[in-house]
């Protein structure tokens, strides 16, 4: 390829979720125009599109959880609904054009590096070639379901929350829940305000849920924030700020940071204690492992709602699923006419399912054979010129994952610069990189909050967590941090 062809390479980003949208404005703004952009589904929005349940919301503050380049005064809420944040993305979406590269319905069922370049095809039997890939394909988009004996001979309905069917009127409904993570405490509360409803819930393991009041913005704050759009940034700043510090006490161990844990830790205790009173729920609600070990739950509703008497929660642990309902342990059969799995999602599902093979024909599966890691979250040897958007180990927690895409496309472009100066003949990371990387996660993983002892989704199959094991400020600091040794050099390397 030519220094000259390098100057606008072809680039494919699979996914018109909120990396997908940043990837292509940015990537242009960066002056590379040649872009395809191939969409699973029918529409854009990822996670957004995906998850419909009632009471869909982000816990992460609006004006936090928007592109930097993009702030919107018009944020009904401090916490935003599902509706309203796919709304933002389709406007974005518009706006800046991206429905000129976009091509919808295009499930990508394999990808493969052959002579220096990315061949991709398609569920609709297309076949495209580009010099660059990125797969901006989400994280949590693969539900998990449990694997209780007897699960398809219930006769009711039953649904995953992130496929949720709006067909079913659930009015008067007897419904059961299993899960209590941050989707079921979002979606139990509206279950049980629903008429006529009766709500049981299945908890396995109890959450630490802290409180933040939402907030309605007037149309006063939204005509100040218009006006002075520094207000937005402001308040765009705090909201980070005050979520990197929460951040630190969960992946730190300096002094701070457990003065910080143990604030935060007292004020989910707190928040429990003050809003459910029988004792016995209590106990039940109350979590016997280190704060911030799970996600932590940002919810104000949850425990209002599971107080209410048409809401019974059940600890015993779930034996089978049968004609009418779930029995449990103790031999009870709680009967339901629908069921609904918040039982969360496969965190290691990336790219997949597709066919992923680097070079020599190295499949994904092969290179992930011993552990599912990324040079940065984003790299990997043997698969140049690739870049995995919010790869493993990306600082995913109660954070917002819209700065860290944001992040990761400027260390990619930092990278696409220096190949096309000609530092770097591809894109590639060396072995002993992705090595070295692994020893740094390993030497910080133990100090998290993550590894003190419980189960969730942040480990992967060694209990190691999955996401970055430092403070949020090192992590910028590391992907601001010029890496070129770490990188393929020449055909020797
Ligand atoms: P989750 O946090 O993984 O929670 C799954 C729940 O289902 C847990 O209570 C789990 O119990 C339970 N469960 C799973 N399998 C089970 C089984 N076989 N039997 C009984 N219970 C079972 O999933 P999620 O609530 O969907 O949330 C996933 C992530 O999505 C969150 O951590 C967050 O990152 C993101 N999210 C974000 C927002 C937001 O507002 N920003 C909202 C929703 C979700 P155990 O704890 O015992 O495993």
């Amino acid at each position: 390829m030519t220094s000259q062809d390098r100057q606008n390479p072809s680039v494919i980003v699979i996914g018109t979720g909120m990396t997908g949208l940043q990837l292509v404005i940015k990537l242009r703004d960066a002056g590379i125009t040649n872009i395809t952009v191939l969409e699973k589904r029918d529409g854009l929005g990822g996670t957004w599109r995906e998850n419909t349940y009632p009471g869909v919301a982000c816990d992460v503050p609006s004006h936090a959880y928007t592109y930097s380049f993009e702030p919107n005064p018009d944020w009904s809420n401090y916490f935003p609904s599902g509706e309203e944040i796919h709304n933002y993305f389709t406007k974005v979406f518009y706006k800046y054009g991206i429905d000129a590269c976009t091509r919808f319905d295009e499930a990508v069922t394999h990808c493969s590096y052959q002579s220096g370049r990315w061949t991709v095809k398609t569920s609709q039997g297309n076949t495209y070639v580009s010099d660059l890939l990125f797969c901006a394909t989400g994280i949590l988009h693969e539900p998990a379901f449990p694997d209780y004996p007897g699960l398809d001979t219930f006769e009711g309905t039953m649904f995953h929350t992130a496929r949720w069917d709006h067909s079913v009127d659930l009015k008067g409904k007897r419904i059961g829940v299993i899960g209590v993570g941050s989707t079921a405490a979002q979606a139990i509360p509206e279950l049980i305000d629903l008429d006529g409803t009766d709500v049981t819930v299945f908890q396995r393991t109890p959450q630490w849920m802290v409180k933040v009041k939402d907030r309605v913005f007037s149309a006063t704050d939204k005509a100040r924030f218009r006006k002075h759009p520094y207000r937005m940034k402001i308040f765009r700043e705090l909201s980070l700020l005050s979520f990197r510090l929460n951040t630190s006490a969960i992946t730190g161990d300096g002094i701070v940071d457990r003065i910080q844990h143990r604030i935060l830790a007292w004020i989910a205790r707190r928040n429990l204690e003050k809003s459910v009173w029988d004792a016995d729920l209590r106990e039940k609600l109350t979590p016997h492992y280190k704060f911030g070990c799970k996600r932590v739950v940002i919810n104000e509703t949850f425990y209002k709602a599971i107080q209410k008497p048409n809401a019974h929660l059940i600890t015993e642990g779930i034996e089978r699923f049968e004609a009418g309902g779930i029995v449990t342990k103790n031999g009870a059969l709680h009967g339901f006419d629908v069921i609904v799995l918040a039982t969360g999602f496969n965190p290691a599902a990336y790219m997949r399912p597709m066919e992923f093979l680097g070079k020599g024909g190295l499949s994904i599966e092969q290179a992930w054979e011993k552990k599912v890691r990324a040079y940065r979250s984003i790299l990997l040897p043997q698969f140049p010129n690739f870049f995995l958007m919010l790869g493993p180990n990306s600082p995913i927690g109660n954070y917002s994952v819209i700065e860290m895409a944001e992040k990761q496309t400027d260390y990619a472009i930092g990278l696409i610069k220096k190949w096309q100066s000609g530092d770097l003949p591809t894109i590639e990371v060396k072995p002993e990189g992705l090595e070295g990387w692994s020893a740094l996660l390993k030497a910080n993983m133990g100090k998290t909050a993550w590894a003190s002892g419980c189960q969730s989704w942040y480990l992967d199959g060694d209990g190691d967590p999955l996401s970055w094991p430092d403070s949020w400020n090192k992590w910028v600091a590391m992907m601001e941090t010029p890496d070129s040794h770490n990188f393929v050099l020449s055909k020797s390397d």
